[in-house]
């Protein structure tokens, strides 16, 4: 471990909507934030072409475009943002204490304030045909998407309540859609399940998963196998929809942070912060509900204003210097 420590107001980790959103506001608030990108630097939305509906962009935008204004916004008003994984963290749990964050494993960061803005991670197939497609009718979100295959046949995988309600939402758009349940029942609960079934343009396929997804450049089709008898067929569809779960971006924080089952931050209600003080989290790291752009960047506004607030609180009103000490 290199012996270089620095110490900052207000650490960021992480570059998707929420943390530059909290980065323009901390630095607007003379925080002077380091914000660490981690290895997908822009976020989920460097994963997608076109992005409709975040306020602002009347022709809409392209994913990866719209994440280098929000990094420009945030370097603007003096945001240093570094490449840079966080791999080990260590929270102080009395209030006005210093936590400490490890970069790839050699740069330490000391910080009054941290804001986790690390995310969720969507889960594929991980057939090569779904990765080769993601973006060309491949998507993980329906309420992103879905739009943009209005009046169209597609599919959605899963089988859980947000495949069920992803299914009931893309019928009100598209013409039909498929929804492939790999086991003989569905997950869902009752009512959602009920609400599928009743839903003329739903046509639920049990024991039933993609075997390859159809198309050169964009999304044709479906080859799809029963898991019990291995018959194959064949449907057309222009869109493909993966509701099988997202995993959130907490392992670093397990033992410190609370929690829920499935790993999403717990945050005090109507707030951000964690159950350590000074500790912040903003985005879909502690959103399983919503997962949206805006949302996330909403998160991101008030994480940084909640971690200003701590500051004055405890009494961090001094110029502190990011730099070797
Ligand atoms: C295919 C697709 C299309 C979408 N389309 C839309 C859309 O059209 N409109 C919309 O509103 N939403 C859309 N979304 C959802 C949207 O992308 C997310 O809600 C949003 O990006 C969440 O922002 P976030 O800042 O919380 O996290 P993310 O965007 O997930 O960013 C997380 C960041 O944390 C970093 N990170 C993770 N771990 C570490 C670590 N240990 N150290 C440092 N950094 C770390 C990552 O590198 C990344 O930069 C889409 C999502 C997908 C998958």
């Amino acid at each position: 471990m290199s012996e270089q420590i620095e110490r900052v107001k207000c650490l960021i980790i992480g570059s998707g909507p929420a943390g530059y959103t909290a980065a323009i506001y901390a630095a607007r608030a003379d925080m002077k934030p380091l914000l660490y990108t981690g290895m997908e630097p822009g976020g989920q939305l460097t994963t997608t072409t076109e992005v409709d509906n975040f306020p602002g962009y009347p022709e809409g935008i392209d994913g990866p475009a719209m994440m280098v204004d929000l990094q420009k916004q945030a370097e603007r008003f003096g945001t240093e943002v570094r490449i840079g994984m966080v791999t080990e963290v260590n929270f102080a749990s009395e209030k006005g204490g210093i936590h400490t964050a490890i970069v790839d494993g050699k740069t330490k960061i000391e910080a009054n304030t941290i804001i986790i803005s690390t995310g969720a991670t969507a889960k594929y197939l991980g057939l090569p045909s779904e990765q080769r497609l993601r973006g060309g009718g491949v998507s993980a979100c329906a309420v992103c998407d879905g739009f943009f295959y209005r009046g169209q046949d597609v599919a959605i995988v899963g089988a859980g309540d947000t495949a069920a309600e992803e299914a009931t939402y893309l019928s009100n758009i598209c013409t039909k859609v498929t929804m492939l349940v790999r086991k003989g029942e569905m997950r869902a609960s009752k009512a959602m399940q009920h609400r599928v079934a009743q839903t003329k343009n739903i046509e639920v396929l049990f024991n039933s998963e993609v075997e390859e997804v159809l198309g050169d450049q964009v999304v044709e089709g479906l080859r799809i196998v029963n898991n019990q008898t291995n018959e194959k067929h064949d449907i057309e569809i222009t869109g493909l929809f993966i509701a099988i779960g997202h995993k959130p971006n907490t392992d670093i924080f397990k033992g410190q942070l609370d929690m829920d089952d499935a790993g999403y931050l717990k945050t005090k209600a109507g707030s951000t912060y964690t159950n350590m003080p000074g500790v912040f989290a903003s985005g879909d790291v502690q959103d399983k509900i919503y997962r949206q752009a805006i949302t996330a960047a909403g998160t991101g506004c008030m994480a940084a204003l909640d971690a200003e607030r701590y500051l004055a609180e405890v009494g961090i009103v001094e110029e502190v210097i990011g730099g070797n000490y």
